[in-house]
């Protein structure tokens, strides 16, 4: 096991579309293990594979019981909207308020390739999109009106000090 090395705003790997993955092997069940450390060694709730620098469809997440690996993630099916805080270990969890959809229904496939289902609601549902996001090159800040993007993106520089 190992925790890797987050990728941060604005690393390119971050703003591209993930790869399909196809091998369903040890190494990926060895991937998925390294991600969960990453997690929470970060205290996140959810990491995709860009995020470590991997440009692959693929992330981890356990939030609010909710624990699960998702290979190739499809959001099919959403309901409501919900606005509350969220943030990004690759944004140095700096907190925007982003408008999302209520109710989230998850198709993706598990670390040994059988394809599942799974509905979420509130800040699960939430992951479950900004997770998704990863994997097509979106960051949460993509979804914020410009003048609050920036805002963000100013404040995580501050954190950082570039
Ligand atoms: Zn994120």
């Amino acid at each position: 096991m190992a925790i890797r090395k987050i990728s941060e705003y604005p690393e390119k790997v971050l703003a591209e579309v993930g790869k399909p993955v196809t091998e369903f092997d040890e190494e990926l069940a060895k991937l998925c293990v390294d991600m969960f450390e990453t997690m929470y060694d970060a205290e996140g709730v959810g990491l995709a594979a860009p995020q470590i620098g991997l440009n692959l469809r693929l992330f981890v997440m356990d939030c609010e019981g909710i624990r699960l690996i998702a290979a190739n993630p499809e959001v099919v099916w959403t309901e409501g909207e919900q606005s509350s805080q969220e943030g990004c270990l690759s944004v140095g969890k700096v907190p925007a308020v982003v408008v999302r959809p209520a109710n989230v229904r998850l198709r993706a496939q598990n670390e040994k390739g059988m394809w599942f289902e799974r509905e979420a609601e509130g800040y699960a549902a939430r992951c479950f999109l900004h997770e998704t996001d990863h994997c097509d090159g979106k960051l949460f800040i993509d979804h914020l009106p410009k003048m609050r993007r920036e805002m963000v993106v100013k404040s995580f520089k501050k954190r950082k000090k570039w």
